[in-house]
Formats: structure tokens, sequence, C-alpha cells
């Protein structure tokens, strides 16, 4: 099967990808960033990687992310700049600080600069992933860990999904696509639309991944859980099918 790299398109901005679960990560320290992305990707979530201030701020003006993750001490600048720049620009991602700086005043000093949670190094992986959702279902103005459409549910925290009688545990890319067909009920995605919402920058995407993914959670929920929309792309609804 043929592989294409997977391009993030610039400038166009879809509605779709601020729902979908693409984390930017703003760290230099290669240890605790390689550590970080591999527990977000076992988590169903896609990580774009950046270790510098420089590059952070060109992935934060293309407004991509579902959430971004901000270290401080960066080799070439101060996290506090980044933040302070992008809600400037009234830039509305969600962003959770990751740092060490553990007095007081950096703590008040981020949350006032517009962070939406400061999280001290070292931190338990589990309990920064429990602050993200905690930050997206804040974002999305839902108190629940779970979300419903039609008959279809899902529990972000446990990757469970239900769908009338079938239960399943859905895997991270399963999981990645159906939150986000979710997140719009009755908008029609297109393959490109799913497979930016799901793929990072520069992941190889095979031609057919979108369709391997949806065959794989029809396969554990039922056919009718996601519909087709022919030549145009998936769906869910809020009504029965
Ligand atoms: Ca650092």
């Amino acid at each position: 099967m043929k592989c294409a790299v997977h391009h993030v398109p610039r400038g166009a901005r879809s509605p779709a990808w601020n729902m979908s679960l693409r984390i930017l990560l703003i760290e230099d320290d290669a240890m605790i960033g390689s550590g970080l992305r591999q527990a977000l990707e076992r988590a169903a979530m896609t990580v774009d990687w950046v270790k510098t201030a420089a590059d952070a701020a060109s992935a934060l003006a293309l407004g991509e992310h579902a959430l971004v993750l901000l270290d401080l001490g960066l080799p070439d600048g101060d996290g506090f700049h980044l933040l302070r720049e992008h809600r400037a620009r009234r830039g509305a991602l969600p962003i959770i600080i990751i740092s060490a700086r553990d007095n007081l005043d950096a703590r008040i000093k981020g949350l006032d600069l517009g962070a939406d949670d400061y999280v001290l190094k070292p931190f338990e992986t589990a309990e920064l992933l429990a602050r993200i959702r905690a930050v997206m279902r804040r974002h999305a103005g839902s108190a629940s860990s779970t979300l419903t459409v039609g008959d279809l549910t899902l529990d972000i925290a446990s990757h469970e999904a239900q769908f009338q009688e079938s239960q399943a545990l859905l895997a991270a890319r399963e999981f990645a696509l159906l939150s986000t067909l979710c997140s719009r009920p009755g908008m029609i995605f297109s393959r490109a639309q799913l497979e930016a919402a799901i793929y990072g920058w520069g992941e190889e995407v095979e031609s057919n991944a979108i369709d391997v993914l949806i065959y794989a959670i029809r396969q554990k929920l039922g056919r009718s859980a996601i519909r087709n929309v022919r030549g145009a792309g998936w769906m869910v609804t809020k009504d029965a099918a």
C-alpha cells in the first residue's frame, strides 16, 4: 500500500480540528518530551512536539491543536512570553503549563497570564492526563467525562464506547477518530479532515488508514455506529440510523 506523508495545510482552518485530540507539546527536554509523547499517544492523543520557543510560536499561530502543554524554560525564550503573546492575539487554545518552577509567584503568574492549569514537574502521567481531560471538558462546556450522541456513548477516560447493545474498548486511533466524529454530530468529515484530526505532522498515513479504522470501529460497535455519506465522508448523528 502506498504511503503518503500527511502535510498540515496552512492557513485553512477547519472547525473540526480544534475538537480533535491533537496536542501541541512545547518541551525542550528530550527525555521528558519523549516520555510524555508516548504516554499521550497511548491515551489516544496525537502529539506534535516542538523544542524551541520559535517553533512553538509558529505552531501556536496555526491554531490547529486541541490543547497545548507548555514548558517554561526553553533554550531560546520563556514559556510565559509565548503564553502572553498567544492570549494578546486573542488565542483561546487551552494551555497547561508543565514546569519545575514551583514558587508561588510563577504559578500565580502563569494562571493570571491565561494558563488553564499549572502542573509541577515531576508529575505522575496519570494526573496530567486527568488534568488534560478536565481542561478539555471545561472548554467543551461539559462537566461530564462521557460524550453521548444519539445511541453512542464515549467514555473519555477509559476509551470505552457503547452503541445500542454493543460495548467495546477502542484502540487509541479508533477512539480519536470516533471522538472527532462525535465532536460535531451531523457534520460530514472528509477523509482529509479525519486524517488532519488524528495524525500529527510528518506522520506517514496509509492511503486506506481511515477506512481500516472505521471498519474496526464498526466491527466492535455495529455497522450503523458510523454513517457513510457517499463521496463526501463519514458522520455520526443524533437520530437512530
Ligand atoms: Ca525546559
